[in-house]
């Protein structure tokens, strides 16, 4: 407790400063602290005129106009940091009391002692605060202190010699007490100084650091939309190169199995199945990869046209039967009722249905997929719902959030594959204005379902 006393009591003190200083000045930090330094010199200076005047009382013979002027114009040091409060900027406050100081000082330098008067020391002092407050002004604080000097020279001049109020040895005391008081003032000043130096090298270094950064920053930029755009012309090329070849094999491995069925050699022919069930599986992996910068990019043009939706599920069902059967598993395409025709691009559609019941019957052996399709509510409203069931191995509770992101495998799985599939899915649903959702249960199976509008809007949301 006692060791938190003094923050807090300088938080009060600091506070007390903040209550005169207008929100504008609180900005930014240089400019809150100049404003604070004068606050603080203008409450805590004056009290060095009082130890001055004070002396004065005790060796003027008479107390006249002349040391009546100087209390007041001494005295009227403590209402400046009232005058910045209502003022709202400092270069008033601070013009009055550069100019106040600086007559004060040749003033009282005039009446008391002349060149060696215990006054003089604060004509620098009030030189340094003029350039310090109106720094942006520097030949106003010029032409001040030269019309100061003038008239103490002209006073001087027109006198003949500098009136002896006080004898001069009698102010020599008053004179360590000016000093030592100016040589605070100044100190405080040039203390504040070498702060904010300290501050702007800081600063400046920061700058610097931050600049390097920066440009570092653009570099790596560049170098990336390079790396981009060197990527899409190798995967425009890619396309080409990989897809033909690999549509030949599957397309010749099928007449040839037509050929072997032909002619009953079943072993040849179970063997050019599995040489086209490969090269259809490495097509879709290819096609997977190739696909996705596309649609990451958003560059996917829909083709959007009534599609016969029972006549599609049918399709897609004789596309995928014999690859979910490879494993031992059984088939079903479920609907209760006619689907209808919907609005969306089919070719999209088959390529999510294909994706979702290959994944079906890659990571489901001797059980069960089904093909479930219905429709849900009326007019605008009404949408269809395809699921595909599986019996599989199901999907860890854990690793459902990531499932749709791009190169997701759960490592555990032993199949091959991109990683890629559903994430394409998903974002292809999302291009027809629907999404893909999924329940599963470890070891227990798996439910994938393609909720679609039933009519995609001209404008196609962006995935
Ligand atoms: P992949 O090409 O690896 O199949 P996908 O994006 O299609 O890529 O699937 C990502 C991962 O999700 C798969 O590696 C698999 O672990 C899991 N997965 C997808 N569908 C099923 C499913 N029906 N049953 C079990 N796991 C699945």
């Amino acid at each position: 407790m006692k060791k938190e006393a003094p923050v807090a009591f300088t938080d009060r003190l600091i506070r007390c400063v903040d209550w005169f200083i207008p929100d504008e000045l609180q900005g930014t930090t240089a400019t809150h602290w100049r404003a604070r330094i004068f606050v603080i010199s203008h409450v805590l200076g004056p009290f060095s005129a009082v130890a001055i005047l004070g002396y004065l009382v005790r060796v003027m013979p008479v107390l006249d106009w002349v040391f009546w002027t100087l209390c007041v114009l001494c005295g009227s040091f403590w209402t400046l940091p009232f005058a910045l409060k209502l003022a709202r900027n400092l270069a008033m406050p601070a013009l009055y009391s550069f100019c106040t100081l600086l007559f004060v000082s040749v003033f009282g330098a005039f009446f008391f002692g002349g060149v060696s008067s215990p006054f003089l020391p604060w004509f620098l002092t009030a030189q340094m605060l003029g350039f310090f407050y109106l720094s942006d002004r520097p030949y106003l604080v010029l032409g001040i202190i030269a019309a100061n000097l003038a008239a103490f020279a002209a006073a001087y001049g027109l006198n003949g010699a500098f009136p002896e109020r006080v004898p001069i040895e009698e102010l020599s005391t008053v004179g360590m007490i000016s000093v030592c008081a100016a040589t605070l003032y100044n100190s405080m000043m040039a203390i504040y100084y070498a702060y904010v130096m300290v501050a702007q090298s800081v600063l400046q270094q920061e700058i610097k650091d931050h600049l390097e950064t920066s440009s570092k920053l653009r570099v790596a930029k560049h170098e990336a939309e390079r790396a981009n755009e060197a990527k899409a012309v190798f995967l425009a090329k890619m396309s080409h190169q990989l897809r033909t070849p690999l549509n030949a094999i599957i397309g010749y491995s099928e007449i040839l199995i037509e050929d072997s069925e032909a002619s009953d050699d079943a072993a040849g022919a179970e063997d050019l199945r599995s040489i086209n069930r490969a090269g259809r599986h490495l097509l879709s992996l290819v096609s997977d990869v190739l696909h996705m910068p596309k649609i990451d990019a958003d560059d996917v043009d829909l083709r959007v046209r009534a599609v016969d939706l029972d006549q599609c599920l049918e399709e897609v069902s004789a596309t995928c039967r014999n690859l979910i059967s490879h494993n031992g598993n059984s088939f079903t395409l479920a609907k209760h009722v006619e689907l209808g025709t919907i609005t969306t691009d089919e070719t999209r559609l088959r390529q999510i249905l294909i994706n979702l019941l290959g994944n079906a019957g890659k990571f489901t052996k001797n059980g069960r997929v089904v093909l479930h399709a219905r429709r849900q509510g009326i007019g605008d409203e009404a949408q269809v719902l395809i699921s595909v069931q599986d019996t599989g191995i199901g999907i860890a509770p854990e690793v459902i959030p990531s499932l749709f992101k791009n190169f997701n495998r759960v490592e555990s799985n032993e199949q091959g594959g991109t990683g890629l599939g559903l994430a394409v899915s998903q974002k292809l649903a999302q291009l027809l204005q629907g999404e893909i959702s999924v329940q599963s249960r470890p070891a227990r199976g798996s439910e994938f379902t393609l909720r679609l509008p039933v009519a995609v809007q001209a404008e196609p949301a962006a995935a």
